[in-house]
């Protein structure tokens, strides 16, 4: 079996659809999750109109039972998983007096609960391949701290926390867990969060950018998408298996200041 292998959660959308695209690409069999089993169709389609092979599983990763049919299912048809990607995520700003106790606990449900899950169910058998790579979408909001992201924040910090113990447990079997934290990157989620910025403030996409994101980043734009793949492929890779327990930030020096 000469092929590698990757799961991937939050897979039909922004920055988990690009590593849909970036894994195929450089010959992965992809296993794409998601909850929105509407989009998750439509874009098998489209992925497999463009001539990718990829396969799809609707399933909500806070599910314990559907993640571990899942993954089985994966197991089955593929053989393996050699790489994870926890990337399913969703957001919720509030301050903390108003924000609801519902909320905080499925934010943290889905972006901690949820990749505790899968790794769980992921680890017996790259234990027993004595190869594995976990990738934890955490965020610049795993490091430091945002007024209206009680919940968000908690649940991205919680991730840093989880993939260094996923690193001590692998590290005996070449297993490595890492996490990504990114800033702004340029997906449908970011640009619609400014457009309801420029909304509320009475001003343009433009303004926004120009008078509020822009100065918090010192390299002035929007991420592409491709360079977290790009990422995400670095560390999935065979030659990296010394790189374990780490973060690392793609923000273009937002966090730097
Ligand atoms: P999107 O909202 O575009 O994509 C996330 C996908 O995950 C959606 O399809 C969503 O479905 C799905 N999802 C949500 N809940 C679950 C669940 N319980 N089980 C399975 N799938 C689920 O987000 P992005 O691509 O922007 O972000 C991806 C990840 O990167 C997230 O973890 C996010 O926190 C992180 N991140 C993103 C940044 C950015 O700038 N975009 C910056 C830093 C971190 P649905 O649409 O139905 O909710």
């Amino acid at each position: 079996m000469d092929w590698k292998v990757v799961f991937i959660t939050g897979a039909a959308n922004g920055i988990g659809l690009d590593m849909v695209r970036g894994f195929c690409k450089s010959g992965y069999k992809v296993k794409m999750i998601d909850i929105n089993q509407d989009l998750l169709i439509q874009r098998e389609r489209e992925l497999k109109e463009k001539g990718f092979h990829v396969s799809i599983d609707f399933c909500d990763v806070t599910d314990e039972h559907s993640v571990k049919e899942k993954i089985e299912s994966t197991i089955d048809k593929y053989g393996k998983i050699d790489v994870l990607v926890n990337n399913a995520g969703i957001q919720h700003v509030a301050l903390i007096e108003d924000f609801s106790t519902q909320k905080f606990k499925q934010l943290l449900d889905v972006m901690v609960t949820g990749a505790f899950i899968t790794t769980k169910h992921v680890f017996p058998g790259m234990k027993k391949n004595n190869f594995g790579r976990i990738i934890n979408m955490s965020s610049i909001n795993g490091l430091i701290g945002f007024a209206g992201k009680s919940a968000y924040n908690s649940a991205k910090h919680g991730l840093i926390g989880l993939t260094k113990v996923a690193a001590l447990e692998g590290a005996n079997f070449g297993i490595t867990a890492n996490a990504i934290c990114p800033g702004y990157i340029d997906t449908d989620m970011v640009r619609g969060q400014l457009e309801d910025l420029a909304k509320t403030r009475n001003i343009s996409l433009h303004q926004v950018l120009e008078q509020i994101i822009y100065p918090l980043v010192p390299q002035k734009r929007l991420i592409p998408v491709s360079e977290v793949t790009q990422l995400a492929l670095y560390l999935a890779s065979e030659k990296t298996s010394s790189i374990t327990g780490q973060s690392m930030v793609i923000d273009g020096g937002y966090t730097v200041q």
